[in-house]
């Protein structure tokens, strides 16, 4: 089975057209949450996901669009544009974003998280050590993350007492190792933070055991340009082109 795995689209919905469509057929998709706030496209976005993911989650960016958790947490651009986002959701897309946690089990192998299993809405996941103590949180052997917005991966091998972290290129295929647990973020579509600026996602295909790292470049002038009309904080049109 071949599915595409998601994460902070964050209401641009030109990267996760250019996601969707490179990603080409497959079985199921699966969103790692933060589906809007920041952008300028959330009930676009919503309507995707909701057409095409199997299973999704919620993240710190959803809530607050919701005003679930509170604003504060935000810095002033983050909740000019969350403010923006919830303002714009239709009563149907709220309704559905509502229902979402922040964590959800597959099955026996693989899990989800939109920060980590010990903290799932606001723990970033980026550091060997934080892997570690996380991986007793829960029994399956893959756990995908996101909200770091940095496509990266842990894996823990049995008998040995570090975690190692690894940064991927575009296009490297992890063969997952029956000994070894993992954590994987496949990076963000709408907003990367690692100086790539393309849109990143993975695919998990079930049957040869295989994770591949993707990247994809898309119009980020276009989203630039939605951003603009509708007022949005010039730091965060900006940050698009430099994927910070
Ligand atoms: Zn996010």
């Amino acid at each position: 089975m071949r599915i595409v795995v998601v994460s902070d689209i964050h209401s641009n919905l030109v990267a996760l057209e250019a996601v969707l469509l490179a990603a080409g057929s497959f079985d199921k998709l699966w969103c790692l949450g933060d589906t809007i706030g920041y952008g300028p496209r959330p009930n676009e976005c919503v309507e995707l996901i909701r057409q095409h993911a199997t299973v999704a989650i919620c993240g710190n960016h959803d809530l607050a669009c919701l005003a679930k958790i509170d604003l504060r947490d935000f810095n002033p651009d983050a909740r000019k544009a969350n403010i923006w986002n919830g303002e714009q959701l239709s009563a149907e897309h709220r309704e559905w974003l509502e229902t979402l946690p922040a964590a959800a089990d597959i099955d026996s192998r693989f899990t989800l998280a939109h920060g980590s299993p010990r903290e799932p809405i606001w723990e970033y996941l980026l550091m060997p050590e934080q892997a570690l103590a996380n991986f007793s949180y829960i029994s399956q052997q893959v756990c995908f993350i996101g909200h770091s917005h940095v496509q990266l991966g842990f894996s823990w091998r049995a008998g040995f007492d570090h975690v190692e972290r690894f940064l991927p290129e575009s296009g490297r295929i992890l063969q997952l190792a029956a000994d070894t647990r993992y954590f994987i973020n496949p990076g963000s579509v709408g907003q990367p933070r690692d100086q790539d600026p393309r849109a990143a996602y993975a695919v998990l295909d079930t049957v040869a055991g295989t994770i591949r790292y993707n990247r994809v470049e898309y119009d980020i002038a276009k989203t630039q340009r939605q951003m603009t009309e509708h007022n949005l904080p010039l730091a965060l049109i900006r940050r698009l082109q430099y994927g910070m």
